[in-house]
């Protein structure tokens, strides 16, 4: 193990200890005031608050709500940066748990675990901040709006607070697996998200005589049907394209044909390449089936997020972090999800690796994005203590390849027998130092 990473480690070990009560009494502070995307003012504030109460600096982004906030040595100063990103926003549903910490704002919920994630952040930077020696600069973003489209991680790329860093760290509450679990996985490990909506139009007509008109539920039928078949043709079967219509609206008489009709629904790809090419391929299939039909037709395309692409490097330096955090035993490999995840954004601009933090508290099985989601609160420290040494490492990893930095041993000398000095100056995890436990993720 890296002697710096497992001095400062155990440090964090330490205040994470220490500081337990306050951490859980953080999050239950978040969990019951959430607050919607871009309107996370009271949240920022708080953050704010706690931060300069350890002596950091945090900056307001320019969107508004959310921060950005340097531990360590000066970024100016130059050396290694690496970032660490949590996202601060609620969710627009009614929380439906009988807890003292339960939303005390109508029909808003932390249903997402953002405010596991937040206060993880912010623990990470409380604890970094009491440590002399930290071998870089740990720049940890509260991120507003992740559950928009297309997400306020595009606000954060395009405001430059990414620039001069090396990586990018997050983590994601994962329900389907108990709380001292970590999940990891190389290459996509969440789906590009985007959004069609189809209208069609015709005359209309008399349900007896379809033949003197557009029969414009046929054709929508014809959609709903021919084009997820289509797809599946179209495009590779292992980018995980799939198109899934989540509303159709057509007519209200028995026996009249409408003059409009709509689908809604979602386009996902795990693919990235083949994402930016989604757009195209969708309105040309819609055209073509269309034209069989007869029905005009107009098509609105949003798209959405790209996936979250895990950089296997990144990824390595978490798993070092996460076999340190939890053990070999408790870090496995995470499913593939079709959801969708902002952060992909920050992949247009360095290096990122997105972890799954286990949540499960026991009992019965709970999720994502309902008014029953809770998680168990020890995962708040395994969360600190895996992103703090993640971020160690990065630094450590970055400050041997610096020239600023340490230098590395001479890479052309060829070793003597038994001489690994060269080989540890390239840090290398393993890739099957982690496993699946049998009976998880049997999807
Ligand atoms: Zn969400
Ligand atoms: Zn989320």
């Amino acid at each position: 193990m890296n002697p710096v990473v497992e001095k400062l480690g155990a440090a964090v070990d330490e205040w994470v200890e220490k500081n337990n009560a306050q951490l859980v009494s953080t999050r239950r502070h978040l969990h019951a005031h959430p607050e919607l995307a871009f309107a996370e003012f009271e949240t920022t504030s708080y953050l704010e608050q706690r931060l300069r109460e350890v002596g950091l600096k945090p900056r307001r982004l320019p969107t508004g709500t959310g921060l950005v906030c340097d531990v360590g040595s000066d970024a100016a100063g130059g050396g290694p940066m690496v970032v660490l990103r949590a996202d601060i926003d609620a969710l627009p549903l009614p929380d439906q748990k009988d807890v003292p910490y339960a939303s005390t704002k109508e029909g808003l919920c932390h249903a997402c675990g953002h405010d596991v994630h937040t206060t993880v952040a912010l623990g990470v930077a409380m604890a970094l901040a009491t440590l002399d020696g930290l071998p870089g600069t740990v720049r940890v973003i509260f991120q507003p709006a992740e559950e928009t489209i297309p997400g306020g991680a595009t606000e954060v790329v395009a405001s430059g607070v990414l620039d001069g860093a090396s990586r990018a760290f997050a983590l994601h509450c994962d329900p389907s697996v108990p709380a001292g679990t970590v999940g990891l996985r190389t290459g996509a490990i969440t789906a590009a998200c985007d959004r069609i909506d189809i209208t069609l139009t015709g005359p209309g007509g008399h349900t007896a005589r379809p033949q003197l008109t557009v029969d414009l539920v046929d054709a929508l039928g014809r959609l709903i049907t021919d084009l997820p078949g289509l797809l599946s043709r179209q495009v590779d079967p292992r980018s995980g394209m799939s198109l899934v219509w989540g509303a159709v609206n057509a007519g209200i008489a028995a026996n009249a044909i409408p003059q409009r009709g709509s689908l809604r629904g979602t386009v996902r790809v795990l693919d990235r390449e083949l994402w930016k090419d989604a757009e195209n391929l969708m309105r040309s299939l819609v055209e073509r089936v269309a034209a069989t039909t007869g029905a005009d037709v107009d098509v609105d395309y949003v798209r959405g997020l790209p996936p979250v692409v895990n950089d296997p490097r990144a990824v390595a330096l978490m798993r070092a972090a996460a076999l340190e955090t939890v053990g070999h035993d408790h870090v496995v490999v995470s499913p593939q999800s079709m959801g969708g995840e902002d952060f992909g954004w920050f992949a247009d601009v360095m290096p990122i690796a997105l972890a799954r933090l286990g949540t499960h508290p026991g009992g019965p099985p709970l999720d994502l994005h309902r008014g029953t989601f809770d998680v168990d609160e020890r995962a708040i420290g395994v969360g600190i203590r895996l992103l703090a040494r993640t971020a160690l490492h990065a630094l450590e990893a970055d400050a041997l390849s610096d020239p600023a930095g340490p230098p590395a041993p001479p890479r052309t000398r060829r070793p003597a027998p038994g001489d690994t000095s060269a080989r540890r100056a390239v840090e290398r995890e393993p890739d099957d130092a982690f496993h699946r436990p049998a009976d998880r993720h049997a999807g």
